[in-house]
């Protein structure tokens, strides 16, 4: 199957696992140039630093799911089911990108995106935001996108499509973000 699950999660954690620059060694049949071409293509995934991610997701098993792959991509990931959790995380500590669920417990998704777009408003960091729900209804991607959601996937999606979409997110706020220098309450 195509759609997301946690079958699928465990295949592409292997192919990940296995295009990691340095990670697990081709099969030996495989010709040496296409080893290199390989080596080469993925080499572009990495990043200048390890990211810093977080997921809010109250399924439980799909958090797991995704800190498994995106753990995989290098990244250091946190993990919260409470939206108002989140909203104080992202006060206290500085991340590059919370992948965001709309159904959560108590305060949804939409008021989360609210508040944090309300705090960099007020002079915090810009942070992307990737919505990830079950909500497909064309008024909710509306409202996402125009509470200042950078992207938008509605589930069941396939892993390796969200895995893309964050590189290609990471890429964006790098390449606008430039160098950054942390030193005490200084972002440089
Ligand atoms: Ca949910």
């Amino acid at each position: 199957s195509a759609e997301t699950g946690l079958p699928l999660t465990f295949m592409d954690t292997l192919i990940d696992m296995r295009n990691l620059p340095g990670g697990l060694p081709f099969s030996k049949d495989a010709h040496p140039s296409q080893a290199g071409a390989a080596r080469q293509c993925c080499a572009a995934k990495a990043y200048d630093f390890r990211m810093r991610l977080l997921i809010v997701e109250d399924d439980a098993s799909l958090a797991s799911g995704l800190r498994r792959m995106l753990e995989a991509e290098g990244h250091a990931v946190d993990v919260t089911a409470r939206g108002e959790d989140a909203v104080s995380a992202a006060s206290q500590e500085r991340f590059d990108l919370v992948i965001l669920d709309i159904g959560l417990p108590r305060m949804d998704g939409f008021e989360v995106l609210r508040r944090l777009r309300g705090a960099a408003a007020a002079g915090g960091a810009p942070l992307p935001v990737l919505v990830l729900t079950a909500r497909d209804a064309v008024e909710d991607r509306v409202r996402g996108l125009d509470l200042g959601a950078d992207d938008y996937m509605v589930k069941p999606f396939a892993m390796p499509e969200l895995t893309a979409r964050v590189r290609a997110l990471l890429r964006r706020s790098q390449a606008h973000g430039g160098p950054r220098i942390v030193h005490g309450p200084l972002t440089l």
